[in-house]
């Protein structure tokens, strides 16, 4: 195994570039008190499956706190919501993740 792969996966994405978009680009459908995150997705795989950290569950606020700045665009939270509860779309043109490779 190389030097270069060795670096973990935080790493590779603390050197990722991102524009910030005007609007979020993540939203939940059902973001209040009877949203599914709250009353029926116990295992909330959005938090665990996001390499970005996006989704956090507040306890305290019963909630998602999405933090869609930080998101690399990989598609895997729409897919693996059980409940259908995100909309997850790409940013506006020139926003975004920007990816160097090499
Ligand atoms: S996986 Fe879907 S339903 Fe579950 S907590 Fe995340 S957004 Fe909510
Ligand atoms: S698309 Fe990927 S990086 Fe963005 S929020 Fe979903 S899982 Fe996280």
């Amino acid at each position: 195994m190389t030097e270069h792969a060795k670096e973990t996966v935080e790493a590779k994405l603390g050197l990722l570039e991102y524009r910030k978009g005007p609007e979020p680009h993540i939203h939940l459908k059902d973001a209040g008190a009877s949203a599914p995150c709250v009353s029926r997705c116990e295992k909330r795989p959005c938090v665990s499956v996001c390499p970005a950290k996006v989704y956090e569950y507040d306890e305290a606020g019963a909630k998602v706190l999405v933090a869609w700045e930080n998101c690399i665009e990989c598609g895997a939270c729409r897919m693996l919501c059980p409940f259908d509860n995100i909309l997850c779309d790409w940013p506006a043109g020139g926003f975004g993740v920007r990816y160097r490779y090499g």
